[in-house]
């Protein structure tokens, strides 16, 4: 069997459990994510979808170690990296790499393209000298579609696509594997959604990476997911393959994150289900199925029992109590 490029098992994260004072005080934590299991195969991109709260990005930081789990492991080319060294960690941080939502606020408006995007390469020693850092900067804007010439700007001088653009020379400077994409399309202007989309693709056609990409609408990451995973309250609701989350979505939830599109999916055969009410506050997630409070279809033992992640067809799975290869009856 071949290894998976990265790999969790039971992944969790508790925000306020010990030493957040405000949060304790309040007698709240927040399970960010709870119990997430899931992996991503060499040159596979994984979409993660949700709405905000949903423990996407935690989730997105958990897999690099930007911060620890509670619970459970992640494993990146077999090896747990919470047994890591510093120098190994060190060396994996050179292979994973992210891209950040915001073009505006990740990027220092004050220095130079040229040391933003050579941040990473001069961290690890990867250019030797001026004349080596403008070359390899150079290579690097090329690939993204920006002129060399920019160099010496700084990003208040760029537009939002463009300032993605940058984050993403910035994030492939030090030839990672694998990228986590974190809601890097979501605050620019949809015209330009496309063109990074497009960007993305390219690259990894060129590079081969493997992508997490982290999105709250299913829209954008149609064209670039192989698989497409769906979180609420912490929790995957539903996975599988990008066909058979577009076209047969077993979860309400993925259901009604469809039929939210701008321009619902013609190829959607299930019952079109209108999402209503916010999502519950994460200190107070509710019991049984977390989304039954929202969920249409809810019936009494939805509000009993957690329903689990089951294989519903070969390569989806979905947690509710109704799921069936057929979509779900009114
Ligand atoms: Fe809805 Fe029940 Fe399925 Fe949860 S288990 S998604 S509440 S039908």
């Amino acid at each position: 069997m071949i290894e998976p490029l990265i790999r969790t098992e039971n992944l969790s994260k508790t925000f306020g459990e010990a030493g957040s004072f405000f949060l304790r005080s309040k007698g709240s934590s927040v399970r960010a994510v709870d119990g997430v299991s899931f992996s991503i195969n060499r040159g596979e991109t994984v979409a993660v979808v949700g709405e905000s709260g949903c423990g996407k990005s935690t989730m997105g930081r958990l897999l690099l170690r930007l911060i620890d789990a509670t619970e459970g492991s992640v494993f990146f080319e077999g090896t747990d990296i919470n047994t890591l060294s510093r120098s190994e960690m060190r060396q994996m941080r050179r292979k994973a790499q992210m891209v950040f939502q915001d073009p505006y606020g990740s990027l220092s408006p004050r220095r130079s393209i040229a040391d933003i995007v050579a941040e990473p390469l001069e961290a690890f020693g990867l250019v030797r000298n001026r004349r080596e850092k403008r070359e390899r900067v150079a290579e690097l804007l090329n690939q993204v579609g920006l002129s060399p010439s920019f160099m010496d700007r700084n990003p208040r001088q760029f537009s939002g696509g463009q300032r993605q653009r940058i984050g993403i020379a910035r994030a492939i400077s030090v030839d990672p594997s694998f990228l986590v994409a974190d809601e890097p399309v979501s605050a620019l202007d949809v015209s330009v959604q496309a063109q990074i989309v497009n960007l993305l693709q390219d690259l990894q056609e060129q590079k081969r990476f493997t992508y997490l990409f982290i999105a709250h609408d299913l829209a954008v990451v149609r064209h670039i997911a192989d698989r497409v995973m769906v979180m609420y309250l912490g929790r995957i609701v539903e996975i599988g393959n990008k066909e058979q989350i577009y076209s047969a979505p077993q979860h309400p939830y993925t259901q009604a994150l469809l039929s939210a599109a701008p321009e619902p999916d013609p190829d959607v055969k299930a019952k079109r289900i209108i999402l209503e009410g916010d999502v519950p506050s994460p200190t107070r997630v509710p019991p049984g199925c977390s989304f039954h409070t929202r969920c249409p279809l809810a019936q009494d033992i939805c509000r009993a029992e957690r329903p689990a992640l089951r294989e519903v067809t070969p390569g989806q799975s979905a947690a509710c109590h109704f799921a069936r290869p057929n979509p779900i009856p009114a």
